[in-house]
């Protein structure tokens, strides 16, 4: 049987592997990595199925890891693509209200933004319109200048390059499939790979191979998918990035406008609970085994409504429907032709954790591990604009 020894054996190739494996080279250029990914090739999931927002903080409580790495991550993203000629759309945001009571989480926004020291400003309807004349609000937004797009699978691509270059190996196509304890696991293609420290970063996966070696106890993923439409149209309706005030007791960030690297306007995503863990659409990969765990899962938090879940489940679900879909963006501009949202673009899933115990969304990163294992939990959005930030607090606090 072939047998690979590695310094660092990584599993998952998507945006969160790819920057630990970076910071982990920058540190100890000599040290061998090794990263194991089931699919074809990298970004196959949540890390190229995205809006390529690089998002500026303002959403997070000042005590989360999310908080600590959003504004620093969404600088030091763009120092990338710009040092590396990756494209870059410095799109901007607003978040707009519809009444008295969303001002005031505009309100409590920009405090947010304030304490996590990023850049925000509570604007007018007048200064509004002369950023964008078709954009609606109730009396106030919130103007981040800092938020921006780029092209989430460029990044992705680019970083695996580079780690080739740097003596990187890849095993595409081969994924991790059971601990065979000894710092030796098996894989797809019953290699046997050993390890001084393997790093789980496999998305939605993680919470799984996590089990294996004994974390993630208190955890199970449930899988909510993101649907979005392509505006094909002439006249672009906005020419910035449009969101509305969030339920800040949930981590989704509701419809919004998103202009793409590319300039193309694409509204969504949806936050749909999905019955299994890569259900994308129709009977894509397929698992009865998830389906029983995860429909469970639902099930028992429909029934007992934890989080509002049944309510969420219900608005969401809805948003299959075109009509209802276009209906939630149109409320935000003046004007809007529905009929040119008109394609549906590739779906992505969050691999959001719910703790098991007390029944809640988890809100933040979770990282747990030991001297021999690393597993990266709940690397939800904003993980992809955190993702530099974070590699680099994951090898201070779990590698050095
Ligand atoms: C709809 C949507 C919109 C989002 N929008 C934004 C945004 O605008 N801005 C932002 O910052 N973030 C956004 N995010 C979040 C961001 O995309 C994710 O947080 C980030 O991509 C997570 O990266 P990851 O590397 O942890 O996971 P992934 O990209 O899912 O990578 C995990 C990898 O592990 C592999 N894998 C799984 N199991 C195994 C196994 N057994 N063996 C080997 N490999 C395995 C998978 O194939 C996958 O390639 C969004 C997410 C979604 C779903």
């Amino acid at each position: 049987m072939n047998e690979n020894k590695y310094d660092y054996l990584i599993v998952g190739a998507g945006i969160i592997g790819l920057t630990i494996a970076k910071e982990i080279k920058k540190r100890f250029p000599l040290s061998k990595i090794g990263i194991l990914e089931k699919e074809s090739k990298e970004a196959q999931h949540s890390s190229g199925r995205n809006s390529g927002v690089l998002h500026a903080g303002f959403y997070y409580t000042a005590d989360s890891l999310k908080a600590k790495f959003t504004r620093d991550g969404n600088f030091l993203m763009k120092e990338f693509c710009k040092e590396n000629k990756l494209k870059i759309n410095h799109s901007q945001k607003v978040v707009v209200a519809k009444n008295n009571e969303e001002v005031k989480t505009i309100h409590k926004l920009y405090e947010r933004g304030i304490q996590n020291k990023v850049n925000v400003e509570i604007i007018s309807k007048k200064r509004l319109k002369e950023l964008d004349p078709n954009i609606k609000t109730h009396n106030i937004a919130l103007f981040s200048p800092d938020t921006s797009t780029i092209d989430p699978e460029e990044v992705c691509a680019f970083l695996k390059n580079f780690l080739i270059e740097k003596g990187v190996d890849f095993y595409f196509n081969e994924g991790y499939k059971e601990n065979l304890n000894n710092n030796s696991i098996l894989s797809s293609k019953n290699k046997i790979f050993k390890f001084e420290k393997l790093i789980n970063t496999a998305g939605l996966y993680a919470d799984k191979i996590a089990k294996d070696f004994a974390f993630s106890k208190d955890y199970t993923i449930i899988p909510f998918k993101g649907i979005y439409l392509k505006y094909t149209g002439i006249k672009k309706p906005v020419n910035i990035n449009v969101y509305p005030v969030p339920n800040l007791n949930n981590p989704f960030l509701g419809v919004h406008f998103t202009i793409t690297v590319n300039g193309e306007v694409i509204i969504g995503p949806t936050s749909i609970p999905a019955f299994w863990r890569e259900n994308y659409s129709g009977m894509d990969n397929f698992n009865l085994s998830e389906l029983i765990n995860v429909l469970g899962w639902e099930v028992n938090l429909f029934l007992n409504n934890e989080f509002n879940f049944r309510t969420l489940a219900f608005q969401e679900i809805k948003k299959y429907n075109k009509n209802h879909f276009t209906n939630l963006a149109s409320s935000m501009l003046y004007n809007f032709d529905k009929k040119s949202f008109s394609e549906w673009i590739r779906p992505g899933i969050r691999a959001q954790l719910l703790n098991k115990k007390t029944k809640e969304l988890v809100m933040d990163f979770v990282v747990e591990g030991d001297a021999n294992t690393i597993h990266i939990l709940n690397a939800v959005s904003p993980a992809f604009t955190c993702s530099i930030p974070f590699a680099k607090y994951v090898v201070d606090n779990y590698i050095i």
